[in-house]
């Protein structure tokens, strides 16, 4: 096992990697900017380092001050956690060159799905279902059109580095196209420093459904189920729930047999997240996450599995400790992002939280590192917290779900509490009836106006 693990990240995953170190009895390490010196992950960890300003691009990505904190206080493993550098190939191997393992897996694995050409590519050769498309790249308005006649109008055009739902432009017509595809690109490369985009056909009404994996690196891997994630709101998942309402248990084995059955043909190691759209029962691949996710809980409340703890014990070399079959799920979990925002115009409000109250019970769970006098920073994401909720059946979840929100208090910050507050209440919603367009057209219907 490690000897100690630096933390290079912040906010609630900090927190929650922080904890399943505690429980492991691994001794931790903060890092943090000088924006985030009075955090909650700074004061729980073991010992802390200031590795730079605010700007993350200053510290959270800052590879050589990070490098430099595992030196001085001898840190001989990092946990990523999600966003900044959990998916950086260069970063894993750059720790690898200086004797500190990196908690993730393979870079040759981070660096195939990172690109999302070559990711749907592997995919298809390890008989995933993937959404119809250009088999490539698309170089030239000649061959796009080709490709979009050939699988059918609407198409989407999507960057190949692309991420956090940025970089995706649809054309419904032959003489949308070309101004798409240009569009697509410019946007591309401003936000990811690469043009190269591709398509594929647009679904209409699909819900999002990923699987979770988890793999010991030797050809051992086993899935977790699926999280339903299709309430998002431009593209960015705003509620998750595991099992989902669209799948029955054959449907479930059978998805999530393809995909363990690939994580073991390519010796996966650690989590990971094989996301998929799902229309008319039918799966279709879109990418890859290599990393833990924000709406892991949910699985964790429905197995009973640590996944961070899996995560860490993998990456240190430990086989998995389980197999399928020794996989349980019971009950339904929900989680709400609950963000630092305006909830009708989705503007973002940082500042000072004057008074907080968390919701308790049996069931309710809150991932967050907020607490009673916190300020947070505008300079990074804006979550305040996850609540999680879990229940025998989804009507109990509900249920709770309802209870526990009417019970959070959060002041002096707008919050994204009130949408959960009405959505909970949502008849399609209490339902499960619901797909990837559905928020966007309850926002764009008033549905938060009164
Ligand atoms: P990102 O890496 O930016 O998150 P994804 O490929 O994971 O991009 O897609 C994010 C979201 O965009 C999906 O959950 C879905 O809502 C939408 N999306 C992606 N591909 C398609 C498609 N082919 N048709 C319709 N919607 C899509």
């Amino acid at each position: 096992m490690f000897d100690k693990i630096l933390i290079a990240n912040r906010g609630e995953i900090a927190l929650r990697v922080l904890r399943a170190c505690k429980e492991l009895g691994i001794p931790t390490v903060a890092v943090h900017s000088t924006a985030d010196a009075d955090a909650m992950h700074v004061r729980f960890a073991d010992e802390s380092v200031c590795i730079g300003p605010p700007a993350a691009k200053d510290s959270y990505l800052n590879i050589p001050a990070i490098l430099s904190a595992c030196e001085i206080t001898g840190a001989d493993a990092v946990h990523p956690g999600y966003g900044f550098l959990s998916e950086n190939a260069r970063f894993a191997e750059i720790l690898g060159e200086h004797g500190v393992h990196f908690i993730g897996p393979k870079a040759e694995h981070i660096r195939i799905m990172g690109d999302k050409i070559e990711a749907k590519r592997t995919a298809k050769r390890l008989g995933i279902p993937v959404v119809p498309g250009s088999d490539g790249g698309i170089t030239d308005d000649a061959e796009a059109t080709r490709v979009a006649d050939e699988i059918g109008y609407p198409v989407l055009i999507k960057a190949a580095s692309g991420g956090g739902g940025r970089g995706m432009k649809v054309a419904r017509t032959a003489a949308e196209l070309s101004g798409a595809l240009s569009t697509a690109r410019t946007e591309a490369k401003a936000a990811f420093g690469d043009d190269a985009v591709y398509i594929e056909k647009y679904l209409e009404k699909p819900r999002h459904i990923e699987i979770q994996v988890l793999g010991d690196g030797k050809g051992r891997a086993i899935h977790l189920g699926e999280r339903d994630c299709s309430l998002q709101r431009r593209h960015q998942k705003v509620l998750e729930e595991s099992p989902s309402p669209a799948l029955n248990t054959e449907a479930r084995d059978k998805i999530g047999e393809t995909v363990a059955k690939a994580m073991r043909e390519i010796s996966y190691l650690g989590v990971g997240t094989v996301e998929f759209l799902y229309e008319d029962g039918q799966f279709y691949f879109i990418e890859m996450n290599t990393r833990i996710q924000v709406e892991h809980p949910v699985t964790e409340m429905i197995t009973d599995i640590d996944l961070i703890f899996e995560q860490i014990r993998v990456a240190a070399g430990a086989e998995l400790s389980f197999q399928q079959s020794d996989i349980k799920f019971h009950g339904h979990a929900i989680e709400c992002r609950i963000n630092a925002e305006n909830p009708v115009s989705f503007r973002p409000s940082p500042g000072k939280i004057q008074y907080y109250h968390a919701p308790g019970g049996l069931g309710v769970r809150i991932d967050s590192a907020v607490y009673q006098g916190y300020t947070i920073p505008p300079y990074y994401d804006s979550l305040v917290g996850k609540l999680i909720v879990h229940g025998k059946t989804r009507s109990e979840a509900l249920m709770r779900l309802k209870r526990a929100l009417d019970e959070v208090i959060v002041d002096g910050i707008e919050t994204t509490l009130p949408l959960f507050r009405a959505l909970v209440r949502e008849k399609d919603i209490i339902d499960g009836n619901y797909h990837i367009h559905w928020l966007e057209q309850f926002l764009a219907k008033g549905g938060m106006d009164d």
